[in-house]
């Protein structure tokens, strides 16, 4: 846990300006400003191969969703002369995932291409294709570079040709994985991309095979601000994905908690914990979201996985999991939090010894803000490790 001594609520411009001059509304209304943003930075991922390639399949894989899942339907926006396919993450409207036809299937070349669909909103591109890849796919992704945005070889369905493979008797999948791999960056090299990016991948299985490499890759290769952002809309396909969301979330408990601590400063009876809450609704929602822990999407998990979702509940301890955020259900979960209790009566308590009573307020809220949000995050997380765990079971 990070020790709330260290934490540096100056790194967000202002507010430490704002704390000194004891102008608390100012900055608690530049800190929700920096939270507002940080929890909508725009994503934009654009998945492009021909029809049949397996594009809507991925895309799905990647919002959670099984193909039959209500809301995996397109939304049908069509743009210019090129019908691109706009699918928002369901838990995260900021993030985008656009299908793109196969540029062979339009009868454009590539910069006119990346011109009609729009290149310049798309953070990166990803090139799917079941087989080999083409001579179109490289033309599509050396525009793309011209273009100073980057690209990724997805080579799909790569279950179909272990299963196939797996029939022949002196068959090793680790060989036959390598043999694919090395096929695509060949050909890739020489229809001129000089080092290819080559991720094998089953959208019915996003935890085997390279995509955890392929989000390790998109992850280092995104601009700082972003990497959050992809982060929590990526499905929990293996235990240390979870971690990475926690840690991330636990980086910023700081923001939070100089928050309420802003707002503990005013001396108005009850108001601290009423907007407390409110605050903690906003980051605790925002945890069950990125851990797949609400209703939603714990029903699309267990439609994709076939474990039923009694199954997946009967795991999940926090009573925050698989319900509704509100701020009744945060303060009664609060009030069973053993030690939390106290500080939050002594804060009460303190608020109205004059001015002395202020700062010492804000010193307690904020210390309570800090250990609510760390406890729950981490409950919260254990839960999230608990669901994957039993999806594999
Ligand atoms: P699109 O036209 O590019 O959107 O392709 P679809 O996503 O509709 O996929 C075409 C077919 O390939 C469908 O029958 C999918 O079920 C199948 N498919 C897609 N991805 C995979 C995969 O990773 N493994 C297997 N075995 N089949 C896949």
């Amino acid at each position: 846990m990070e020790d709330p001594n260290d934490s540096h609520p100056e790194e967000i411009p202002g507010v430490r300006e704002n704390l000194e001059n004891n102008d608390t509304a100012a900055a608690a209304a530049r800190i929700q400003q920096y939270l507002e943003r940080e929890n909508n930075i725009p994503l934009n991922i654009a998945i492009t191969g021909e029809t049949g390639s397996g594009k809507s399949t991925f895309v799905n894989a990647l919002r959670g969703m099984s193909d039959d899942d209500e809301g995996a339907a397109p939304t049908g926006v069509t743009e210019t002369t090129i019908e691109v396919t706009e699918y928002p993450h369901p838990n995260y409207p900021n993030v985008t995932l656009w299908d793109l036809p196969g540029i062979g299937t339009t009868k454009f070349p590539a910069k006119k291409y990346l011109e009609l669909v729009g290149f310049e909103k798309f953070d990166f591109f990803i090139i799917i294709s079941d087989t080999r890849f083409r001579e179109n796919d490289v033309k599509l992704a050396q525009e793309i570079q011209k273009m100073k945005k980057k690209f990724y070889f997805l080579r799909s369905k790569i279950d179909d040709n272990l299963r196939a493979e797996r029939r022949k008797r002196d068959f090793i999948e680790e060989e036959t994985l390598t043999k694919i791999r090395d096929d695509c960056v060949h050909r890739l090299r020489g229809l001129g991309i000089e080092s290819p990016q080559v991720f094998l991948v089953s959208s019915f299985e996003l935890h085997l095979y390279d995509f955890s490499l392929l989000q390790q890759t998109l992850e280092r290769d995104l601009p700082k601000n972003k990497r959050d952002t992809l982060l929590f809309v990526m499905p929990n396909i293996n235990p240390e994905i979870i971690i990475k969301k926690k840690k991330a979330f636990q980086s910023k408990i700081k923001y939070y908690a100089t928050l309420s601590a802003a707002v503990a400063a005013v001396p108005l009876p009850g108001l601290s914990i009423a907007v407390d809450a409110a605050v903690l609704v906003v980051a605790v929602t925002h945890y069950v979201h990125a851990f797949g822990l609400d209703v939603p999407s714990l029903k699309r998990l267990s439609a994709r996985t076939g474990v039923p979702y009694a199954d997946l509940c009967a795991v999940i301890i926090s009573p925050l999991a698989a319900a509704e955020i509100t701020k009744d259900l945060l303060l009664k979960v609060i009030a069973q939090l053993a030690g939390t209790v106290a500080l939050i009566a002594a804060e009460e308590a303190t608020r109205w010894i004059p001015f002395i009573g202020i700062p010492v307020a804000m010193g307690l809220s904020f210390t309570t803000t800090y250990k609510v949000l760390n406890l729950l995050l981490e409950k919260l997380a254990d839960d999230a490790q608990r669901v994957f765990e039993r999806t594999l079971v």
